[in-house]
């Protein structure tokens, strides 16, 4: 163990440059014996130590002083202290020093561990940023061979390259149908990463939340009828109230609650309504008469790839980052997304997004903008 030795001042700085280190156990080094010792070591005449080795720098030193650098049981340095007098240094001034001594090393250790902090939290975002872009980049590189695989299977499925038998059919449907769900997959990592990395931008316009619960039906109707599951909109909707906010990634979060309602519900109907909660916000919810989600998961459920584990789910399939990208994207309007269900199957779930009239811009996106 070696007590590195640096300082201050003409000398100092010329012992630094010339790499000068003292062996912790060197027998007569002052600045050594106070290490290991834990306490100021005083010799107020060298003359008279036996052995005293003087600094080549320091020629005219007749008393020295070293005081260690303590915080708890550990030493991060030593003063040192030399003076051409002789008798220059006390058992008081000692003390002083000692508390001195003590007093910078705590603050060197502070700073210490701050800049290790620092250094941990900037690492960390880096990685984060690495990981975001990383998803990023290849959830694009991998969309493209997948379109090119869709849109061949689609080809073949039209008959365009010649009449197919029914095995060929049906295998071509199975090679859709998993393109398709590896489609959705990629298109979530997608999203969320462009969350995460802070790359998602709202673009507002204003629009009637009516006529977007419209579309919704609309787009999700098949799905609905093939199931036999009544899909409407309630009579007592709004149909007036207009909010501004991103039509697009409303009505995503719209169609992933929908879809989601279907396929949880074996029988029954999945309603969409929406009403003005006060003069500053409107409330849309999807209530379905399904499975239902039992309580202890209701929050869960909004966790990246969490999902209630049930036969259903595991029969209907999904990714798990349906809620969370849709609670994300809500709340990047400035709104809530939270689901309630008394968790009893046939009494279904009730998904609530309460969005401001007014979408201010948020954090997220200014930071992007600036
Ligand atoms: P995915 O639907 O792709 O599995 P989501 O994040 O959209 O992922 O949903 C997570 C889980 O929440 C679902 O797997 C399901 O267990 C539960 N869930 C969501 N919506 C409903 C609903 N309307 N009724 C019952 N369970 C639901």
């Amino acid at each position: 163990e070696l007590v590195l030795t640096s300082g201050a001042g003409k000398v100092g700085q010329k012992m630094l440059e010339t790499g000068l280190t003292i062996d912790i156990n060197a027998e007569k080094s002052l600045v050594a014996r106070a290490a290991r010792g834990r306490q100021a070591v005083i010799i107020n005449d060298v003359t008279k130590e036996e052995g005293f080795l003087p600094n080549p720098l320091l020629p005219n030193t007749q008393s020295e002083m070293a005081v260690p650098m303590l915080v708890g049981e550990s030493v991060l340095g030593v003063f040192d202290i030399q003076s051409d007098k002789i008798n220059a240094f006390t058992e008081e001034a000692a003390d002083i020093y000692t508390t001195l001594a003590s007093q910078v090393a705590v603050a060197l250790q502070n700073a210490r561990l701050y800049q290790e902090q620092a250094s941990v939290v900037t690492q960390l975002r880096e990685l984060d940023r690495l990981k975001s872009s990383f998803l990023a980049n290849m959830s694009h590189e991998l969309r493209t061979p997948l379109n090119s695989i869709l849109g061949f299977a689609d080809v073949m499925l039209e008959g365009l390259d010649g009449p197919l038998t029914s095995t060929m059919d049906n295998d071509l449907r199975l090679i859709q149908k998993n393109g398709q769900h590896l489609l959705h997959l990629i298109n979530d990592v997608l999203d969320m990463a462009k969350i995460e990395s802070g790359r998602m931008s709202l673009h507002a316009d204003t629009f009637n939340v009516n006529n977007l619960l419209e579309e919704v039906t609309s787009i999700t109707s098949s799905l609905a009828s093939d199931k036999n599951i009544a899909l409407y909109i309630e009579p007592e909707s709004d149909r007036e109230v207009e909010i501004y906010a991103d039509s697009t990634r409303i009505r995503q979060v719209m169609i992933n609650l929908v879809n989601n309602s279907i396929k949880f519900t074996e029988k029954g109907s999945v309603a969409l309504n929406v009403s003005r909660m006060d003069d500053a916000r409107v409330l849309i919810t999807v209530k379905d008469n399904g499975l239902g989600i039992p309580t202890d998961q209701l929050e869960t459920i909004f966790l990246e790839f969490t999902q209630v584990d049930t036969t259903t789910t595991r029969k209907v399939g999904g990714t798990g980052l349906g809620l969370p990208i849709s609670r994300r994207l809500v709340e990047m309007h400035g709104g809530r997304l939270w689901a309630e269900s008394s968790g009893i199957d046939g009494e279904g779930s009730t998904f609530f997004v309460e969005l401001p009239l007014e979408t201010r811009v948020t954090e997220i996106i200014e930071k992007r903008e600036k």
